[in-house]
Protein backbone atom coordinates (compact mmCIF):
# COMPACT_ATOMS: atom_id res chain seq x y z
CA UNK A 1 0.00 0.00 0.00
CA UNK A 2 1.15 3.78 -0.88
CA UNK A 3 2.11 5.72 2.22
CA UNK A 4 1.56 9.80 1.29
CA UNK A 5 4.84 11.63 1.61
CA UNK A 6 2.22 14.42 2.46
CA UNK A 7 -1.34 15.28 3.25
CA UNK A 8 -2.95 18.51 2.44
CA UNK A 9 -6.14 19.37 3.62
CA UNK A 10 -8.63 21.66 1.72
CA UNK A 11 -12.18 21.75 0.30
CA UNK A 12 -13.87 19.73 -2.12
CA UNK A 13 -13.96 22.03 -5.74
CA UNK A 14 -17.17 20.30 -7.35
CA UNK A 15 -20.22 21.46 -5.49
CA UNK A 16 -20.59 24.90 -2.69
CA UNK A 17 -21.41 21.96 0.00
CA UNK A 18 -17.86 22.24 0.45
CA UNK A 19 -16.70 18.78 2.06
CA UNK A 20 -13.54 19.00 3.65
CA UNK A 21 -10.83 16.20 2.93
CA UNK A 22 -7.50 15.76 2.39
CA UNK A 23 -5.24 15.23 -0.36
CA UNK A 24 -2.57 12.02 -0.04
CA UNK A 25 0.17 12.77 -2.06
CA UNK A 26 3.10 11.04 -3.35
CA UNK A 27 6.06 12.55 -5.56
CA UNK A 28 4.15 15.52 -5.63
CA UNK A 29 0.67 13.44 -7.07
CA UNK A 30 -2.59 12.80 -5.46
CA UNK A 31 -3.14 9.22 -5.25
CA UNK A 32 -5.97 9.35 -2.53
CA UNK A 33 -8.65 11.76 -1.03
CA UNK A 34 -10.20 11.12 2.27
CA UNK A 35 -12.99 13.13 3.69
CA UNK A 36 -11.68 15.13 6.82
CA UNK A 37 -13.54 14.01 10.12
CA UNK A 38 -13.08 17.38 12.13
CA UNK A 39 -15.71 19.07 10.82
CA UNK A 40 -19.35 19.57 10.78
CA UNK A 41 -19.82 19.93 6.92
CA UNK A 42 -19.84 16.25 5.72
CA UNK A 43 -18.33 13.84 9.22
CA UNK A 44 -15.51 12.47 6.83
CA UNK A 45 -18.00 11.36 4.38
CA UNK A 46 -17.81 12.30 0.89
CA UNK A 47 -19.76 11.80 -2.49
CA UNK A 48 -18.12 9.94 -5.63
CA UNK A 49 -16.97 13.14 -7.37
CA UNK A 50 -15.27 14.70 -4.14
CA UNK A 51 -13.85 10.69 -3.56
CA UNK A 52 -12.59 9.72 -6.87
CA UNK A 53 -13.15 13.00 -9.14
CA UNK A 54 -9.24 14.34 -9.10
CA UNK A 55 -7.67 12.85 -12.41
CA UNK A 56 -8.30 16.75 -13.46
CA UNK A 57 -5.81 18.09 -11.59
CA UNK A 58 -2.84 16.50 -13.20
CA UNK A 59 -4.44 15.81 -16.61
CA UNK A 60 -1.87 17.15 -19.39
CA UNK A 61 -4.25 19.30 -21.35
CA UNK A 62 -5.66 21.19 -18.51
CA UNK A 63 -6.16 24.82 -19.07
CA UNK A 64 -3.66 26.95 -16.78
CA UNK A 65 -3.82 30.09 -18.95
CA UNK A 66 -6.85 31.99 -20.54
CA UNK A 67 -7.07 31.34 -24.46
CA UNK A 68 -8.04 33.77 -26.79
CA UNK A 69 -8.04 33.86 -30.55
CA UNK A 70 -7.53 36.82 -32.97
CA UNK A 71 -10.19 35.90 -35.33
CA UNK A 72 -13.54 32.66 -35.65
CA UNK A 73 -10.48 31.19 -37.60
CA UNK A 74 -7.68 31.65 -35.52
CA UNK A 75 -6.33 29.05 -33.30
CA UNK A 76 -6.45 29.52 -29.33
CA UNK A 77 -3.32 30.85 -27.61
CA UNK A 78 -2.44 31.23 -24.02
CA UNK A 79 -2.78 35.04 -23.42
CA UNK A 80 -2.77 37.14 -19.65
CA UNK A 81 -5.44 37.49 -17.95
CA UNK A 82 -5.48 41.32 -17.81
CA UNK A 83 -5.44 41.11 -21.33
CA UNK A 84 -8.63 38.44 -21.93
CA UNK A 85 -10.22 40.04 -19.09
CA UNK A 86 -9.88 43.70 -20.82
CA UNK A 87 -10.94 42.31 -24.20
CA UNK A 88 -14.41 40.64 -22.32
CA UNK A 89 -14.87 43.88 -20.64
CA UNK A 90 -14.63 45.64 -23.61
CA UNK A 91 -16.78 43.31 -25.49
CA UNK A 92 -19.59 42.84 -23.11
CA UNK A 93 -19.53 46.76 -22.83
CA UNK A 94 -19.79 46.90 -26.94
CA UNK A 95 -23.04 43.95 -26.67
CA UNK A 96 -24.69 46.37 -23.84
CA UNK A 97 -24.16 49.59 -25.83
CA UNK A 98 -25.94 48.04 -29.06
CA UNK A 99 -28.19 45.83 -28.28
CA UNK A 100 -29.05 46.32 -24.57
CA UNK A 101 -28.78 45.25 -20.85
CA UNK A 102 -31.03 42.30 -21.73
CA UNK A 103 -29.11 40.95 -24.58
CA UNK A 104 -26.85 39.51 -22.10
CA UNK A 105 -26.86 36.84 -20.07
CA UNK A 106 -24.73 34.98 -17.17
CA UNK A 107 -24.58 31.79 -16.12
CA UNK A 108 -23.05 30.90 -12.35
CA UNK A 109 -21.93 27.41 -11.18
CA UNK A 110 -22.49 25.28 -8.69
CA UNK A 111 -18.90 24.66 -8.60
CA UNK A 112 -17.82 28.39 -7.38
CA UNK A 113 -18.96 29.20 -3.53
CA UNK A 114 -21.64 31.20 -2.55
CA UNK A 115 -19.99 34.33 -2.43
CA UNK A 116 -18.38 33.85 -6.36
CA UNK A 117 -22.31 33.39 -7.10
CA UNK A 118 -23.62 36.39 -4.94
CA UNK A 119 -20.86 38.64 -6.82
CA UNK A 120 -21.91 36.96 -10.46
CA UNK A 121 -25.43 38.68 -9.36
CA UNK A 122 -24.17 41.46 -8.40
CA UNK A 123 -22.15 42.39 -12.04
CA UNK A 124 -25.44 41.10 -13.90
CA UNK A 125 -27.62 43.25 -11.95
CA UNK A 126 -25.78 45.92 -10.70
CA UNK A 127 -22.88 46.75 -13.60
CA UNK A 128 -24.08 45.46 -16.82
CA UNK A 129 -27.94 45.96 -15.54
CA UNK A 130 -30.23 42.89 -16.27
CA UNK A 131 -31.79 40.05 -14.26
CA UNK A 132 -30.89 37.53 -16.87
CA UNK A 133 -28.62 35.68 -14.36
CA UNK A 134 -29.00 31.95 -13.35
CA UNK A 135 -27.39 28.85 -12.74
CA UNK A 136 -26.14 25.57 -13.85
CA UNK A 137 -28.39 23.52 -11.05
CA UNK A 138 -31.32 24.65 -13.35
CA UNK A 139 -29.93 23.84 -16.68
S1 LIG B 1 -17.81 15.62 -1.89
FE1 LIG B 1 -19.63 15.72 -3.20
S2 LIG B 1 -21.17 16.78 -1.92
FE2 LIG B 1 -19.15 17.16 -0.98
S3 LIG B 1 -18.48 19.14 -1.87
FE3 LIG B 1 -17.63 17.48 -3.13
S4 LIG B 1 -19.13 17.22 -4.78
FE4 LIG B 1 -20.14 18.36 -3.16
Amino acid sequence: MLTAERTVPTTCPYCGVGCQMDLHLQDGYIFRVSGRFDNQVNYGNLCVKGRFGYDFVHAPDRLGAPMMRASRDAAFLPAGWDEALDHTAQRLEAVRQEFGPDSIAFLASAKCTNEENYLIQKLARGIVGTNNVDHCARL
